[in-house]
């Protein structure tokens, strides 16, 4: 019987897909690009606050008027709650991003929610307000992980372009693959934090973000935060 193996397979090849696909929908919807054809940019920077390379990226973004979305760790935010403070009173998007940055498509819905709801009480104690976005570690996702996420109010992001500034490839890399890389509508992911290790260095991503920043404009391109509906 071959068809039933095929379907079989397909069936498989979609839920992988949705796992490991950070824009994958199969698994509930996720904003994977901005809804344009317009010279339209999205930041979002990932796994912060970090001590050292949050409140610089916050300078940077404050001199060049530019508004960002932080995806930030519930378990940074207890240690640095002052900076999340900071992130949002000066315009910037929150979202959680869970509490411990465990890879979250394997995990029970009962583990999944204590994750997420973890990350959200971080956020709100240092901030003041909730997260209106979720980005999974990694972007890995089961069925029920954006439904988990929807339910707290939180509309789940993707990201059109990752440029592994977390591997600290040196400061021009960064530039360069952000600027060959961007396209009209892109939402482009950085990291001003370290996932797994909450001293972790992220000032290449911090001393990249103006020339990033500069760059894109002198081509035409405008920065611009997400969607929230
Ligand atoms: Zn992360």
């Amino acid at each position: 019987m071959i068809l039933p193996a095929a379907v079989g397979l397909t069936l498989a090849g979609s839920v992988v897909h949705g796992a490991f696909h950070r824009n994958s929908k199969v698994f509930g919807p996720v904003l994977g690009h901005l809804p344009t054809d317009e010279r339209e940019v999205a930041l979002t920077f990932d796994d912060g606050p970090n001590p050292d390379a949050t409140p610089r990226i916050l300078d940077t973004l404050g001199e060049l008027g530019v508004r960002a979305t932080f995806f930030i760790l519930g378990s940074h935010a207890e240690r640095w709650p002052e900076i999340v403070h900071r992130t949002v009173s000066e315009g910037h998007q929150l979202g959680n991003h869970g509490y411990f940055h465990r890879k979250l498509h394997l995990k029970s819905p009962f583990y999944v929610k204590r994750d997420l709801e973890l990350g959200k009480r971080a956020i709100e104690r240092a901030a003041g307000r909730s997260p209106r976005f979720f980005r999974a570690p990694h972007g890995f996702r089961s069925p029920w992980v954006s439904v988990i996420a929807g339910s707290m109010g939180e509309r789940t992001i993707g990201w059109s372009l990752g440029v592994w500034d977390s591997d600290q490839p040196g400061v021009e890399t960064i530039v360069d693959r952000t600027m060959e890389g961007v396209r009209p509508g892109s939402i482009v992911l950085l990291h001003d934090g370290d996932g797994y290790n909450a001293d972790g260095n992220r000032m290449q991503t911090a001393a990249a973000l103006p020339r990033i920043i500069n760059g894109l404009r002198d081509r035409g391109y405008e920065f611009v935060t997400l969607p929230s509906q």
